[in-house]
């Protein structure tokens, strides 16, 4: 057959979580520790909003950046958090939205983009289509920011550094010292950090830090999907400082030809959200994230996260690779994603603790299982 298909699609591969979830699909009352999304439903006064608003008519495009209500209401918050006198904002499709953006605005062939490992995986496949290069950065074991090796990796190509705090996959949470670090590494070379913070509610031990308090060349990418337990009404927001203000417009220009806009009536349901007291929800996390820990900390090595709501641990000795150690999990019922999915490596697995507390008990006795053989 003739190839139709451009060579940018050669350059990346099908989602290693997605496979794992449609196997998920095959199993029958799994132990599911695979895709990353809250198992809370969107709180009623948020549906209601967005179905107001769809019975309302409100139902057709809004303008590019989003509804002026609600980025009315998201700017004051974001200049609150970061001092920056007058932000640019704009609403995305999810936090992936924003990314696509930016990487579009920001990335040309050849350029390098800094990327800590473990990753989120939609970095370097976005960089990738791009044309970028993603520079890995080795964070492991403890999965702190690799400060030292980011200063070292930077070139004249470098374009971007990416931050992802509370972290996917690690659940890690960088310290105000590692931000300040990297701050002053990146303001050294002129270089943009992107921060991608769609976790930032998920932060159990401290206030979350926002990156743009530090930097005014921060590309703040911000979600409501995880936070809300709306992952597929796909809203999210971005934000920069005036020092970035071309790049705000270069998004925004990109929106018009691709997405558009957000999707107008979840838009509308989000000033309701932020109203919303979520810190039941994220205390619930918490007694999560402590009881898979407590769980597993005797038996495997393990670091206790800060965040997110995501641990990363390494794989038993007895398997050669984290990819056989999933393996033979999903033959037990237990659906986990290798690490090499979020890596260079593959010694480690990642488990998503969104689940009833029941199910975490069946999952820990599994793995524990597994370990010891
Ligand atoms: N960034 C990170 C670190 C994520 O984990 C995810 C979702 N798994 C996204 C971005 C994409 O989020 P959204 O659903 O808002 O597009």
């Amino acid at each position: 057959m003739k190839n139709y298909l451009a060579e940018r699609t050669k350059r990346i591969d099908a989602s290693g979580i997605r496979k794992v979830f449609a196997l998920g699909a095959t199993l029958k009352d799994p132990v599911n520790f695979s895709i990353g999304q809250p198992e809370f439903d969107v709180p009623s006064p948020v549906k209601e909003a967005a179905i107001d608003a769809i019975r309302k008519g409100l139902n057709r495009y809004s303008q590019t950046a989003g509804e002026d209500t609600v980025l009315n209401m998201i700017r004051p918050r974001a200049a609150a958090e970061t001092g920056w006198a007058n932000p640019q904002v704009m609403l995305t499709n999810g936090v992936s939205g924003g990314l696509l953006l930016a990487f579009m605005a920001l990335v040309d062939q050849g350029d390098e983009v800094i990327v800590p490992d473990p990753y989120f995986v939609m970095y370097k496949h976005l960089v990738r289509m791009l044309g970028g290069t993603c520079v890995f950065v080795d964070s492991y074991p403890d999965f702190k920011l690799p400060v030292e090796k980011i200063a070292a990796a930077i070139t004249p190509k470098t374009k971007l550094i990416i931050l992802n705090s509370p972290s996917n996959p690690t659940g890690e949470v960088y310290s105000e010292d590692e931000i300040k670090a990297i701050v002053a590494i990146a303001k050294k070379h002129d270089i943009i950090l992107l921060s991608d913070e769609i976790y930032e509610m998920f932060s159990y031990e401290k206030p979350h830090l926002c990156v743009g308090k530090y930097y005014d060349k921060t590309v703040l990418l911000k979600g409501f999907g995880k936070s809300f337990g709306m992952t597929g009404w796909r809203m999210g927001y971005a934000a920069c400082s005036e020092a970035l203000k071309p790049l705000m417009e270069s998004m925004l220009m990109i929106q018009q030809y691709t997405f558009v806009c957000a999707p107008t009536p979840f838009q509308l349901a989000i000033p309701t959200a932020l109203d919303f007291d979520m810190s039941p929800y994220i205390e619930a996390y918490r007694k999560k994230r402590d009881m898979l820990y407590n769980g597993l900390k005797d038996t495997f090595k393990l670091h206790k996260p800060g965040g997110a709501f995501y641990m990363f641990a390494q794989k038993p000795d007895r398997y050669a690779t984290a990819t056989d150690f999933v393996k033979d999990a999903i033959a037990h019922n237990l659906l986990i994603i290798p690490g090499n999915v979020f890596s260079e490596k593959d010694t480690h697995f990642r488990m998503c603790y969104t689940t009833t507390e029941d199910k975490i008990q069946k999952g820990i006795d599994i793995l524990c299982r597994l370990a010891k053989g």
